[in-house]
């Protein structure tokens, strides 16, 4: 098995990676009181009876989400608070997220509210929870005005990843995995990066050795990056690549057309180009940036993004700062810059890129 440690003082953790460890829940979970297990329908459906056998010898309820982005909100929160109270949890409650992205945000804004904090446990079950959202303990959930709202800090107590839960995920969920894994290593790590490149078909196939290297990778990257800045104040914006076009993206197609990481991967797309627009990017590496994007996720069809419904998104976007669009733009191998535009300067360069 493949054991990580996330160094964060106090809150530092272990991240287990190795196929089956659903199985053994048990062994990685930290004897309280009561466990509260938070997933989705998809999961239930196919994970009810390991669930079950998992967790048989030790007092749980579970509360199922109906599956997708819109259970992210505010209501079903309160709604996941008012289960507990009437199943009498206390702070001696552990939450478990099993489940994707989805299901860890939310669950985590729970434990993190319920009675000012209660146990939290990480049990990922898409590509791109086990690669990013698990890991780092951003939580949240969305209100009718915007994605992501509210939420908080608030790290798990652990991260059980079973490799095994992948084989479910449909292959457009792999790709929206593989969006963050391509983005690490622009990012980060330019040898991970030609890794990805050489080993795709095998990281798509989820091969067990390559796929959990890459997810251990993944992890650890993000681990060193959090433990340098666990609240976003300056380093961890590295992770945002691809995200201020990407999150564009999403909104304007109602999060319903682009996974989040295939709304990356175009984001990551448009801001090379953009990068490369401004006259920051190494040529090279910009060509490499594409291909591996193309790669992964096949063609970017520029045609089917309008310039205006992208420019009034990013206008909003929730990370300007003074009426200013803050991009993280890829300069030279494994390295980025954040660049503050105006909307004007944005449309502009739009207009160069979309026409
Ligand atoms: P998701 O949770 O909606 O899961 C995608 C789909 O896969 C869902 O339909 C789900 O039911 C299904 N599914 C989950 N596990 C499965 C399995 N093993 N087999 C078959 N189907 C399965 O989406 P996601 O891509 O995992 O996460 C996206 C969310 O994560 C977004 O809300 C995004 O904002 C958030 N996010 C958070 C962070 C963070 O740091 N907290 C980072 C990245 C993304
Ligand atoms: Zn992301």
């Amino acid at each position: 098995m493949e054991r990580l440690y996330i160094d964060l003082g106090e809150a530092s953790y272990f991240i287990n990676i190795k196929g089956g460890l659903l199985k053994n829940l048990t062994d990685y979970i930290n004897g309280a009181d009561q466990y509260i297990i938070i997933t989705d329908t998809n999961v239930d459906n196919i994970y009810s009876y390991e669930i079950a056998e998992a967790l048989k010898d030790n007092l749980y309820h579970k509360y199922i989400i109906p599956s997708g982005e819109a259970s992210k909100n505010y209501n079903e929160a309160m709604k996941i608070l008012s289960f507990m109270i009437e199943k009498n949890s206390t702070r001696k409650t552990t939450i478990i997220a099993l489940g994707g992205g989805v299901v860890g945000d939310i669950a985590g804004f729970c434990a993190s509210i319920f009675m000012r904090g209660v146990g939290f446990i990480q049990v990922p079950t898409t590509l791109l929870a086990q690669v990013d959202s698990s890991v780092g303990g951003k939580t949240a959930v969305n209100l009718p005005m915007g994605k992501n709202l509210i939420g908080t800090f608030y790290q798990p107590s652990t991260v059980i990843i079973d490799t095994e839960l992948l084989r479910s995920l449909s292959r457009k969920e792999i790709i929206s995995g593989i969006g963050e894994i391509v983005k690490y290593g622009v990012v980060y790590d330019y040898s991970f990066l030609k890794f990805i490149k050489e080993n795709l078909s095998q990281i798509i196939a989820l091969e067990p050795l390559t796929i959990t290297y890459v997810i251990k990778k993944c992890c650890q990257i993000k681990a060193e990056v959090v433990s340098r800045d666990e609240r976003e104040l300056r380093f961890r914006k590295i992770l945002n690549y691809g995200h201020t076009i990407g999150h564009a993206i999403e909104a304007i197609t109602d999060y319903k057309k682009y996974t989040h990481g295939e709304a990356v991967l175009c984001g990551m797309y448009l801001e090379a180009m953009l990068s490369m627009e401004l006259e920051l990017l190494d040529k090279c590496y910009y060509q490499e940036i594409l291909n591996i994007i193309q790669d992964s996720y096949g063609e970017v069809k520029l045609s089917d993004i309008s310039r205006e419904k992208l420019i009034e998104a990013l206008a909003k976007d929730k990370k300007n700062v003074g009426g200013k669009i803050s991009f993280i733009l890829p300069t030279t191998y494994a390295k980025v810059t954040e660049v503050l535009l105006s909307k004007k300067e944005v449309e502009g360069l739009l207009l160069q890129i979309l026409g």
